[in-house]
């Protein structure tokens, strides 16, 4: 490798001749679980004696429910504690610490402003159940933010309450739902594009709707025609994935959404891609009725860990009488709640939904601006169409679109040498890398999807590109090395079926 004596960035290091990748050496302890360390008797802290007389609990108590003794705790030193969970802290991959081009996750860089904000005490000590008139600043900050996120996908009404971005979906089909109801006939079908992201069929099926799946044309967009034979007056909806799960853009959008609407049908937008067109185009102004975000992916909360998201649901006017409740309401320049929706879907969330990632989304908005938000689109597709123009001679290209904020390739090529999209994931956990999203958009065989994010450099793509060159080579000249990988992991390769269905908890690596 040539590149080696300009360390593009403090990451690169030159050890006996060879390029270290990020995370790929260096000092990985090995720990065993909480309770194979320490030693009986031990513990964190002391605990003053008891200035209060002992009392015999057995005159109070069933004798045979007491326990003398409690087995099966931890007894650790304060530094043996905080080294376990540093070091498995350390064996975990995320954003803090590398590159994660999971596409269709978004996994970008979430600014630490953010955070700084989220835990203000005036927010983090507020109790659910306060009166509005003693909540009045996080009131704002949900009325505020329905605001902005309107603005931004051109709808007229929103709701943060959903708590994914499936359940977004969710409340997105139960207001599609309720529109028909009311109107007299809920209808029976829901249309999805086979380019749509996997949670929109299991929305519909949610909400007692049957899925028709459509195929997408040899463009990877809807095939208008295919479109107008399905589309009837017993189907609800179209639901569709806007940019697609292809990365690409329907082109054919306000077409799309006329076909929908001539036979009185409604059109759902997955709206968790938009960081690709923030700024650049609506939702709203396409034609879609009722849309949801994803405020963990677009606008910049830590996600993947399974923890708190947010998927507000954003729609026309038509389906405001729907929304669920409570809203919030702002009149003469106080903040309230309004339960009295007669038509409402209801509530969807305890309370107010995942506040803390309302912060984030909110400080993230305003840090950001409105011609942030669009340079993040730019920055987006760019990084994407980077990866796809350096990658589209090494790996083959399934659909050759420009692509928006990610991009899809395929082991067609390495299939030749018996190397899969998996050995090729396994391959760039040893470079330091998490992999791209493997098996997924289905329509692709052998599909990886490779989202860069806008928040990633130059350098650290070339990186990655220099990784995915180096392993389409070897897939040829030594396949046996990539099919093997990964080396340099901690646990090599997994039976993932087994893992999944008898995890062994006590697994000592
Ligand atoms: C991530 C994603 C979803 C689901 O969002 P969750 O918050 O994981 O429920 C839906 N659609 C698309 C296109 C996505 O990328």
């Amino acid at each position: 490798m040539e590149k080696t004596t300009d360390a593009h960035t403090s990451q690169w290091r030159i050890v006996d001749h060879d390029v270290i990748k990020p995370g790929t050496r260096g000092i990985v302890f090995n720990e065993p679980l909480i309770f194979e360390n320490g030693k009986p008797g031990r513990t964190g802290c002391d605990i003053p004696q008891s200035e209060f007389p002992k009392r015999n609990l057995t005159a109070h108590f069933d004798p045979a429910l007491l326990r003398h003794r409690v087995e099966g705790l931890a007894e650790v030193s304060e530094p043996e504690a905080v080294r376990h969970y540093t070091r498995l802290s350390q064996w975990n991959y995320g954003l803090d610490g590398g590159f994660y081009p999971l596409g269709s996750c978004t996994m970008k860089y979430n600014p630490k402003v953010n955070e700084t904000v989220a835990r203000l005490e005036g927010f983090t000590g507020l109790h659910p159940l306060q009166e509005p008139q003693t909540a009045q600043g996080a009131l704002r900050v949900i009325y505020e933010l329905e605001r902005m996120l309107c603005e931004i996908v051109g709808m007229e009404t929103a709701s943060l309450q959903p708590a994914a971005g499936a359940q977004g979906e969710l409340a997105g089909i139960m207001l599609v739902r309720a529109y028909h109801t009311e109107k007299g006939n809920p209808r029976k079908k829901i249309i999805l594009p086979d380019s749509a992201h996997g949670t929109n069929p299991a929305s519909a099926a949610l909400c007692d709707y049957q899925s028709v799946p459509m195929q997408s044309g040899p463009d990877g967009l809807i095939d208008l025609a295919a479109l107008e034979k399905l589309m009837d007056e017993e189907t609800a909806a179209l639901m569709l994935t806007n940019p697609n799960t292809l990365g690409i853009f329907e082109k054919n959008i306000k077409q799309v959404c006329e076909i929908v609407h001539k036979k009185g049908g409604l059109v759902y937008g997955d709206g968790a891609n938009t960081n690709a067109i923030m700024g650049k185009t609506r939702f709203g102004d396409m034609g879609i009725d009722v849309c949801h975000l994803n405020l963990h992916k677009t606008f910049s909360t830590p996600h993947g860990g399974g923890g708190p998201g947010s998927g507000p649901v954003l729609a026309k006017g038509i389906l405001a009488p729907y929304m669920p409740v409570p809203r919030v309401t702002l009149e003469n320049g106080r903040y309230a709640l309004d339960w009295n929706q007669p038509k409402s879907i209801g509530a969807l969330t305890a309370y107010f939904g995942n506040f803390g990632v309302y912060l984030r989304a909110y400080a993230y908005i305003l840090s950001m601006g409105p011609q942030g938000l669009n340079d993040v689109s730019d920055a987006a597709v760019l990084n994407a169409n980077y990866i796809l123009a350096k990658l589209k001679d090494h790996y083959h290209v399934p659909y050759n679109n420009t692509c928006m904020h990610e991009c899809v390739l395929s082991d067609k090529l390495q299939q030749e040498h018996h190397v899969s999209t998996l050995d090729i994931a396994k391959a760039l956990i040893d470079r330091g890398f998490h992999p791209p999203t493997i098996y997924f958009p289905l329509i692709v065989k052998g599909a990886m999807m490779i989202e860069p994010t806008e928040t990633e450099t130059m350098e650290t793509m070339d990186m990655f590109i220099d990784s995915m060159r180096e392993i389409a080579e070897l897939a040829k000249t030594d396949p046996d090395a990539v099919t093997k990988s990964p080396t340099l992991a901690k646990v090599k390769r997994l039976d993932e079926t087994q893992a999944a269905r008898s995890p062994d908890l006590r697994h000592r690596s």
